[in-house]
């Protein structure tokens, strides 16, 4: 088996953290039997430095023929104080990247690792065996619908198919079988028409999953669930701006944005992006103060959906965890390991 990584390093710690990455991944492939190949593209800001453009036409090639992209992450203040002026901005690369490859599936696993209790802003009883998978809509919905600017009135529409509903409710469905085999739908349908929609669409596909039991709850009530019980759920899939606010909720309480790692999916078979969460943190960047655990867990989610290497993917979250667990904590985690030092204890533990 062989697997084709495209590698977007991007600006600030994000190529500290996909080199991290990288390695992690040559390591895991070759235990693994998978014939690696990366090649490294620009993106973002680095991308404009080099060629005006943040998503040039050399990158998306390589990002529509590869397996899968691994991405670190764009933007900082250079190109934000050159957009005043009418600059070209990181961030349209990214959004340029997710409409080209189709990628509508946004998943952001939050799991409470052994030992980060104290990193949680909840008590240590309420966190306890959190261990929840979001699947989130991302090219649908209020961020794409038509929209006016004013400064007396302004509305933004908020459009939903029902096949841009099941196609990310499939995904969540499948994620569910492999896991707890349970999924909370999250809308808001006592208010809103696009969530009649969505609670529609999720009850018609059930009959398709019986193994996988299903609730729906309001996203105010979930708001709320999150902070007081959050280990009573599994997998939540949820519409575009819901996903988003409640996965930055659940990140916080499961700890540090530097652990955390997601995947962006479109149609079965077409390569996906995998990226931490964090940004290109330029308040860190060059110091080798950044955590790769974000990386790395995203290179593992990597090799489970893009390199059909569930047992590889296992390994490098366990090497992680081993990690954590030897007492290991960079600057976010309160520590002062370098990116080094925690690349090098996972791929000892590896
Ligand atoms: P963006 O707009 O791209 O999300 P941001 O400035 O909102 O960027 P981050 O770049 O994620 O957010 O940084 C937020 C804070 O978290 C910063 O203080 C940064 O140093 C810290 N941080 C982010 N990622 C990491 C990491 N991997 N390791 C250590 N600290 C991090
Ligand atoms: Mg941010």
């Amino acid at each position: 088996m062989s697997l084709h990584v495209t590698i977007l390093p991007g600006d600030g710690i994000g190529p500290e953290v996909t080199e991290a990455a990288e390695r992690v991944l040559a390591v895991a492939c070759e235990a693994a039997g998978i014939g690696l190949r990366t090649d490294h593209e620009l993106f973002g800001g680095a991308a404009i430095d080099a060629t005006g453009d943040p998503f040039p036409e050399k990158t998306r090639h390589a990002c529509l023929t590869c397996d899968a992209v691994l991405l670190g992450a764009v933007g900082g203040p250079r190109w934000d104080e050159a957009a005043k002026t009418g600059g070209p901005r990181p961030e349209k690369g990214l959004l340029a990247l997710r409409s080209a490859m189709g990628l509508f599936a946004n998943l952001r696993p939050s799991r409470l690792f052994p030992g980060m209790e104290d990193a949680s802003p909840l008590r240590p009883e309420r966190v306890e065996g959190t261990d929840v998978l979001i699947v989130r809509e991302l090219t649908g919905g209020v961020y794409f619908g038509e929209k006016t600017e004013g400064t007396e009135a302004a509305s933004d529409l908020m459009p939903y198919s029902r096949a841009e509903v099941e196609r990310v409710v499939r995904v969540a469905f499948e994620a569910a079988r492999g896991r707890k085999k349970h999924l909370t739908s999250v809308d808001k349908a006592n208010v809103l028409a696009t969530s009649r929609l969505w609670r529609h669409a999720v009850e018609a596909l059930a009959p398709d999953y019986p193994d996988v039991t299903v609730d729906h709850v309001l996203v105010d009530a979930m708001a709320m669930h999150l902070t007081t019980r959050p280990a009573r759920f599994d997998v939540v899939v949820t519409e575009n701006l819901f996903g988003d606010v409640l996965s930055d909720e659940l990140s916080a309480v499961v700890g540090s944005i530097g652990l955390a790692a997601s995947a962006s999916l479109g149609e079965p078979g077409k390569p996906g992006v995998y990226e931490p969460i964090h940004g290109s943190a330029p308040d860190i960047a060059g110091q080798s103060a950044a955590n790769p655990a974000g990386a790395i867990l995203s290179a593992a989610m990597l090799l489970r959906h893009s390199g059909d290497a569930p047992e590889a993917a296992a390994r490098i979250e366990a090497a992680v965890e081993a990690a954590l667990g030897q007492g290991l904590r960079t600057r976010d985690l309160g520590g002062s390991a370098s990116t080094e030092d925690f690349t090098k204890a996972v791929l000892a533990a590896l």
